[in-house]
């Protein structure tokens, strides 16, 4: 999955992902969705489709982990 990284997009950390489904249901614009590949701590990390993020954050907001998911804007990283 190639990922636009001139436009806004979710960088999710597959390791401390808890999948639970909180960012999916807060995206607006439903790009965020349940992964099918179980990680190592017993997990089915969120996965991006891979366009249509429109950096809003509420993913970012929403998730309990602290580490587990960051937003990208161009030019402001
Ligand atoms: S920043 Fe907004 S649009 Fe982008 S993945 Fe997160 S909730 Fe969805
Ligand atoms: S809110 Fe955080 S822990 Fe929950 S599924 Fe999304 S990225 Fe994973």
């Amino acid at each position: 999955m190639e990922i636009d990284k001139s436009k806004p997009y979710p960088e999710i950390n597959s390791l401390e992902c808890k999948s639970c489904g909180r960012c999916v249901a807060a995206c607006p614009k439903q790009v965020l969705q349940i992964g099918k590949v179980l990680n190592v701590r017993g997990y089915y990390s969120v996965e991006y489709s891979g366009s249509g993020c429109i950096g809003c954050n509420n993913c970012f907001y929403t998730c309990p982990e602290p580490h587990a998911l960051v937003i990208h804007k161009p030019g402001k990283n």
